[in-house]
C-alpha cells in the first residue's frame, strides 16, 4: 500500500494534498459521471482552498493529455505486442480503453495536477 504523506497516496486517492486526511471530490465513484469532476470548495480538516485560483484545473488538461498517452500505449502494448491482435484491432482497444477509462484518466489528471503546487504538511494532521 502506498502511505500517507507521500504524493503518490494523494495522486491515486484523491486526498487532500496537503493533509491527507479526506477525499477533495464529493463523490468516490469516479463512475458516477455527472459528478466525476465535482470536488469540495476546501478542506474540512486543514481548509486548504482546492480552486488555488479561478480555472485552476483547466491546467490539468496538458496533464490528461500524457496520462492519456500512458494509458493508449498500455493498451496497445497489451494487445499488439501480448495477444498479437491486429493492428486495427489494437487501434479500437485503445479506443476502448481510452473511453472505459476515462473517468479515472480526468481525475487522476487533476489529482498530479493540483499535486504540483500543494504539498504535504505533516503539522496540519491533527
Ligand atoms: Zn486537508
Amino acid at each position: 500500500m502506498i502511505k500517507k504523506g507521500t504524493k503518490l497516496y494523494s495522486i491515486f486517492t484523491g486526498a487532500c494534498p496537503k493533509c491527507h486526511q479526506e477525499s477533495m471530490y464529493e463523490h468516490k465513484n469516479p463512475y458516477v459521471l455527472s459528478e466525476v469532476l465535482k470536488i469540495h470548495e476546501s478542506c474540512s480538516h486543514c481548509h486548504t482552498k482546492y480552486r488555488i485560483e479561478p480555472s485552476f484545473f483547466y491546467g490539468s488538461m496538458y496533464v490528461s493529455y500524457a496520462v492519456g498517452i500512458a494509458f493508449a500505449v498500455a493498451a496497445f502494448v497489451i494487445s499488439y505486442l501480448f495477444l498479437g491482435t491486429s493492428l486495427v484491432t489494437s487501434f479500437i482497444a485503445i479506443i476502448i480503453t481510452l473511453v472505459v477509462f476515462g473517468p479515472i484518466i480526468m481525475r487522476l489528471s487533476r489529482n498530479i495536477w493540483i499535486n504540483m503546487f500543494l504539498h504535504y504538511d505533516k503539522s496540519l494532521v491533527k
